[in-house]
């Protein structure tokens, strides 16, 4: 019988697990994630002997210690603008407060040398504002995938004693008792008095079938669709030099569609993502001089909202990948001035390229894939792009696709993040209440006050 069952050891998990333990030393608390601990999970990718994704079970890249956001480019946006809606739930001063508490955690933890960068103020919003563009406001925290690994073997090394942590085990089924939880799992099963529920993107069907079972409600209406963009790193290097990451609105004239920058890795490189066994586009940048890229990318994404009838905005985001998968085997790249062309790259074309990929993907056609509305849209962004950072339009510009930001359905959720089952807490991504490494951790550090506060009024839930 533990005091506290924490399912998915993501940043949502962690930050919950170590709150727990600040708060209430002395708890039982177990942490269940399917993946590997951390030093044990490596991705076979090593562009030499193993190119492209081979659908390991569990992903590395996804699963484990540290969640999705392991390898992740340690990038902690603190901002209610975006990476999330966490303020809708807590409010707007609570949830900065959050994750600026979390932004203390990891400099304490390794974070300390690493820098912080700020959007207010700069002469780059005024820039955007003039070029029809809009520059959201943020500090980010920049980790480095090679630092936000050290930040988490470090906290691992200060949590590992204080709760028990069961590694490669996936939650099976769980189950509402008298007493509280059962999460049952191969070879066993774990009771609480309270459970967190931290899944991630990739646990999200399991979520959906909790839900389903646990008779939630969900609902689902949201998927980014778009590219990622490579470039040579001087050309965005004085909006890079200065924000780090910035994200850039672009209203387009013909449909009147948001498209946004996301991910931006300054002199990074591109990788493959495995969602549920779909291969899409993503990336990644070090704090290691040695391991920077002489290229920047960045996504370009197109939001889709649906409307009833239509419900399945993941399914939807999910063939367009699947659509890549097939004629690409895998991620799919293109030059800017062969789609501009009408052609499809090819080996050659891509060989002859000014800019050298650092992902290698399939030279192929993305009008072939993407929507005409999403294809247009992010055209019409790179031309607006190109009149603040010039050379974004450039022929050899590389685009990769797809990149698909999958939402999880959202879980309902009262303003504790609790769902109508008393001591069931929902939090993170897989609650598609967050996006971000930043809103994840600080919906962990908020459901962990939240219990601790019933602890010491003497009930782990309503019931007790
Ligand atoms: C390549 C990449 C780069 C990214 N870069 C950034 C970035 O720079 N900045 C940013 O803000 N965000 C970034 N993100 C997103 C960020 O990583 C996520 O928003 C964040 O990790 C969400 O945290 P989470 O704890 O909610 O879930 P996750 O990190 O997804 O963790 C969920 C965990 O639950 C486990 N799990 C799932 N189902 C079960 C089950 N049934 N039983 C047991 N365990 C289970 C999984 O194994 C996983 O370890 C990136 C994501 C990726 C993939």
């Amino acid at each position: 019988m533990y005091d506290v069952i924490i399912i998915g050891a993501g940043p949502g998990g962690i930050f919950s697990a170590y709150e727990l333990t600040q708060r209430c030393p002395g708890l039982k608390i177990a942490v269940f994630d399917a993946g590997h601990s951390l030093e044990r999970r490596r991705c076979p990718i090593d562009g030499v002997k193993v190119k492209s994704c081979i659908g390991c079970k569990p992903c590395s890249i996804m699963n484990g210690f540290g969640g999705a956001g392991a390898f992740s480019d340690g990038k902690y946006n603190i901002t209610n603008d975006f990476g999330g809606t966490l303020y809708e739930y807590i409010g707007r001063e609570k949830a900065l407060k959050l994750m600026h508490y979390v932004d203390e955690i990891n400099v304490r933890y390794g974070g300390g040398g690493t820098k912080m960068y700020s959007t207010s103020g700069t002469a780059l919003k005024t820039l955007c504002m003039q070029n029809s563009l809009q520059l959201l406001e943020a500090s980010v925290r920049h980790l480095g995938t090679d630092i936000n690994y050290v930040v988490l073997q470090n906290i691992y090394e200060a949590l590992k004693d204080k709760v028990s942590f069961f590694f490669d085990t996936r939650v099976q089924k769980l189950c509402r008792t008298e007493r509280g939880y059962v999460a049952s799992y191969e070879g066993g099963t774990a009771e609480s008095r309270a459970c967190i529920i931290s899944v991630g993107r990739s646990g999200s069907k399991w979520m959906e079938s909790i839900c389903d079972q646990l008779q939630i409600k969900t609902k689902s209406n949201r998927v980014d669709i778009g590219v990622r963009v490579e470039l040579p790193a001087a050309i965005f290097a004085h909006i890079t030099d200065e924000l780090y990451e910035s994200k850039i609105v672009y209203r387009t004239k013909k449909f009147e569609d948001n498209v946004r920058t996301f991910c931006m890795n300054p002199r990074g490189i591109v990788v493959n993502e495995n969602t549920n066994g779909i291969i899409t586009v993503n990336g990644h940048s070090f704090e290691d001089e040695a391991k920077k890229t002489e290229n920047t990318n960045f996504a370009l994404l197109v939001s889709k909202h649906f409307s009833e009838p239509f419900k399945d905005s993941n399914g939807y985001g999910e063939s367009i990948a699947r659509l890549s998968n097939m004629l690409g085997g895998g991620v799919i790249v293109q030059r800017f001035g062969d789609l501009e062309r009408g052609r499809r790259s090819t080996k050659k074309r891509i060989e002859e390229s000014t800019v050298h990929p650092t992902l290698a993907a399939t030279p192929g056609d993305l009008s072939l894939v993407l929507p005409k509305r999403v294809l247009d849209g992010i055209i019409e962004m790179i031309y607006a792009l190109d009149r603040i950072a010039p050379g974004t339009a450039n022929d050899d510009t590389l685009l990769y696709g797809v990149e698909v930001k999958f939402y999880n359905m959202e879980v309902e959720l009262d303003e504790n993040l609790e769902t109508r089952h008393e001591g069931l807490f929902v939090i993170g991504d897989g609650s598609g209440v967050t996006h971000s490494l930043s809103h994840a951790s600080a919906s962990g550090v908020y459901v962990a006050q939240c219990i601790a506060k019933r602890l010491a009024a003497g009930v782990a839930s309503h019931e007790g």
